[in-house]
């Protein structure tokens, strides 16, 4: 058996944060991994290969209908399809060999194959080929995240019905694509699909599109999105969908069958707790399938911690690396923390979204009084010079304190914005905080400047 102070299953963003974080503090770490590459799904069927395809895409619109604004005339502007997922592929591919260097360079132990408990302080690690390694150590971090959710009805086929991981790689543009879901997943799959010339139907069960975000905000990406040709069918459940042929018929309630191309499913993820070996210690999952932790990531067992999709909270990548890193320092130092209160969201349509803290229907419902800033990017001399002029920053200020409870952005780089926001509010900020920052002129960010002002009624370029 061979003993390491900790092991980590999953090399994820949560757990191979974990492993380099814990080899930094000079411990003895294993990371078992069951797939050949490391990254997880984030990193090789997720945020990094979508955010190739938008940006791609992005800019194959931008060289068909944008440039000629901007005087740059671009004649016979081709579609590429196999070389943009080529691209994709090789930085998918550069960042997972350099996950594989981060571990070598910090003497992190990998192990592939599928890691299972097996008792207290005991791992078991299965190959491919059957061939089983056994691993001992006090500390183990179950690390394993979520795959697609699976729909009553619909039958993934794993090539015309499929989930995001084959709506990452159509080799050929769908004529007809019709996406289950209106989160994060559909929004962005759908609008690479649609700016590469696919009709594009999204079929989201709520009333609403982006669950979970500011109403307001989430208005006005629909009807922004909507103005890229995407079409919403809205408060439509879907019951079945499956394949015919070469097509597809997608039935759901009070709406006619729709006949199309191909299905992406996009209705959320369910964490990845199969064949882990958690009655091995005594562990059982709570009623969303979920592995229930403290505060410390701790689990009901002794030395086994969870960390990332597999535990509550929101599952992003981000939060995981955060838990991760929280989670092996609280074991080998004593403390780590997490502020679940700045954890910033992000949809990477065009605009972007973006939003940290409680959002204007929360504070209401908790009948907190608050003061809101709004500016428009329209207002702004770089989203003009950028050509980018839609969406707006919102702020979200207690009433008595100013203290910044929540940030809401729908416009150019959102995603970037975001991050001052998180900063001001781990902070502490109040809006006037904000308000009195210099903000380099001209950038985006002054909107941010601007909207904190707004809260007290004194933006200058509204
Ligand atoms: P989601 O939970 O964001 O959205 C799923 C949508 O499907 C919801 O709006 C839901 O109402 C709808 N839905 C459910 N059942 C339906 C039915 N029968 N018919 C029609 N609609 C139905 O899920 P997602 O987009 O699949 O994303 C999954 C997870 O991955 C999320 O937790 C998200 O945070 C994460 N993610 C994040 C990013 C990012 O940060 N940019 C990107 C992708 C995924």
């Amino acid at each position: 058996m061979s003993a390491h102070d900790l092991i980590v299953i999953g090399a994820g963003p949560g757990g191979y944060v974990a492993a380099l974080r814990a080899a930094q503090l000079g411990r003895n770490v294993a990371c078992v991994e069951r797939e050949p590459a490391l990254g997880g799904t984030c990193l090789r069927i997720g945020c990094i290969p979508s955010k190739a395809l938008l940006e791609s895409s992005e800019r194959y619109v931008a060289a068909r209908a944008e440039l000629a604004e901007h005087g740059v005339r671009c004649a016979g502007v081709e579609l590429d399809l196999a070389a943009l997922l080529a691209r994709k592929d090789k930085i998918v591919g550069g960042l997972t060999k350099g996950i594989e260097a981060l571990f070598k360079k910090n003497k992190v132990t990998r192990y592939t194959g599928h890691g299972r408990l097996a008792g207290p302080g005991r791992v078991t690690v299965t190959a491919a080929d059957g061939r089983v390694t056994e691993l001992g150590a006090p500390h183990i971090i179950l690390a394993t995240g979520s795959r697609s959710a699976e729909l009553k009805g619909v039958e993934l086929d794993g090539d015309r019905i499929g989930t995001s991981t084959e709506a990452l790689a159509y080799k050929k543009v769908p004529e007809h694509l019709v996406v289950i879901g209106a989160g994060y997943i559909g929004l962005e799959l759908g609008s690479v699909w649609r700016r590469l010339g696919a009709k594009v139907t999204v079929l989201e069960f709520l009333p609403r599109i982006l669950p979970g975000m500011d109403d307001e905000i989430a208005d006005e990406a629909l009807k922004l999105l909507g103005r890229q040709g995407l079409e919403f069918q809205l408060g439509c459940r879907v019951t079945a969908a499956r394949v015919k042929g070469r097509k597809c018929t997608v039935e759901c309630e009070g709406v006619a069958p729709i006949e199309c191309d191909r299905v992406l499913l996009a209705v959320g993820r369910v964490p990845c707790t199969d064949d882990l070996g958690l009655e091995t210690v005594g562990l059982t999952l709570d009623e969303r399938g979920r592995i229930p932790v403290d505060a410390h990531f701790a689990t009901a067992a002794a030395g086994v911690y969870a960390i990332g999709d597999v535990i509550r909270g929101p599952m992003l990548a981000h939060k995981a690396e955060e838990e991760g890193v929280a989670c092996v320092e609280r074991i080998f130092t004593g403390y780590g923390h997490v502020n679940y209160d700045t954890i910033p969201g992000v949809c990477y349509t065009e605009p972007e979204i973006a939003s940290v803290g409680r959002t204007e229907e929360q504070l209401k419902s908790e009948g907190r009084a608050y003061r809101k800033g709004v500016f428009q990017f329209r207002g702004n001399g770089r989203a003009r010079a950028l050509g980018h002029v839609d969406g707006r920053v919102k702020i979200l200020a207690d009433a008595q304190t100013d203290r910044i409870l929540g940030v809401h952005i729908i416009g150019p780089r959102a995603g970037d914005l975001i991050a001052e926001a998180a900063v001001a509010m781990e902070f502490g900020a109040s809006s006037e905080d904000l308000a009195r920052c210099t903000h380099a002129h001209p950038t985006l960010a002054e909107c941010l400047k601007e909207a904190a002002l707004a809260v007290d009624g004194r933006a200058l370029h509204a």
